[in-house]
């Protein structure tokens, strides 16, 4: 493996972490799981102990993400929750592990899925994870910030965002809830950012864009990049293999992000 990069030193972590980068969105279905999968194996490919806490608990995607849909969570011997290993390094933790079955919907109030997420938390084997990525419920509601001051100390959030502009206005919204609550912004990324047809080439703006870089500006945050609506996307993390692992282009794009989140 690589050398390993050096992270910011003076993080204090009680759950057995070194670290902690929550990914969050303004809302629903802006590629917010995909970036945190995808994160995760990129650090792990940089050679990082790295666990992923899948905390989007109405539609836990990231174990199907990372091909291990069937696996189940269950106790070890220590009393602890023992995270899916995965081929990719990564060790994931979802509710989509308690589930009966993949179409089981969580029937639950709030409270209940804090408390599970809490679990998830102080409760998984980590075994000195450097970093630990959650992949947060999408919004800015009671969901995300119960689950920031569960870990005040976490090195900070990065934002999806899609370039259409209500979803803008959304991630304004994400931007001020994270000052709100204390959390640094490590950064933002513009997802579904232009399409290149597959058959001429030519590239067209479907959610316009650009937009995301100008409120990083105007906001004094890190602009991460952009990633464009790529049909391989859907279909590799369909057949439950991240996009970084399967395509040159991503694997780049990722590796820049993380090598900017852990300088
Ligand atoms: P969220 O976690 O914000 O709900 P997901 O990461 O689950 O969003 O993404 C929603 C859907 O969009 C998934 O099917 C995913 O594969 C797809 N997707 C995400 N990013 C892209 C992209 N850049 N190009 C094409 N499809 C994408």
């Amino acid at each position: 493996p690589p050398p390993r990069p050096s992270l910011t030193p003076g993080k204090s972590v009680k759950y057995n972490v070194k670290h902690t980068i929550m990914v969050m969105s303004g809302k629903g279905g802006v590629g917010k799981s995909t970036v945190a999968t995808n994160l995760a194996v990129t650090l792990a490919q940089k050679a990082f102990k790295v666990g992923l806490l899948d905390a989007d608990i109405n539609g836990p995607d990231d174990p199907k993400m990372l091909g291990v849909e069937e696996a189940k969570a269950f106790g070890n011997e220590e009393g602890k929750i023992e995270p899916a290993k995965t081929k990719y390094n990564v060790d994931v933790i979802s509710m989509e592990m308690a589930l009966p079955t993949h179409d089981t919907p969580v029937v639950w109030r709030g409270a209940i899925r804090h408390k599970a997420v809490q679990q998830f938390l102080e409760d998984t084997s980590w075994t000195d994870k450097d970093l630990l990525v959650i992949d947060l419920p999408p919004g800015t509601g009671d969901e995300p910030l119960s689950i920031c001051q569960l870990i005040p100390d976490a090195d900070g959030i990065v934002i999806v965002i899609t370039p259409q502009e209500v979803a803008l206005l959304d991630a304004k919204k994400a931007i001020n809830f994270a000052r709100k609550v204390n959390m640094p912004i490590l950064g933002i990324i513009e997802n579904m950012s232009g399409f290149v047809c597959p058959h001429c080439g030519q590239e067209t703006d479907i959610f316009k864009k650009g937009g995301t870089e100008q409120i990083a500006k105007e906001y004094n945050i890190p602009y991460l990049g952009n990633i464009p609506i790529m049909p391989e996307i859907v279909q590799d993390s369909d057949s439950g293999i991240p996009a970084v692992a399967n395509n040159d282009y991503i694997k780049k794009f990722f590796d820049v992000v993380a090598d900017n989140l852990i300088k």
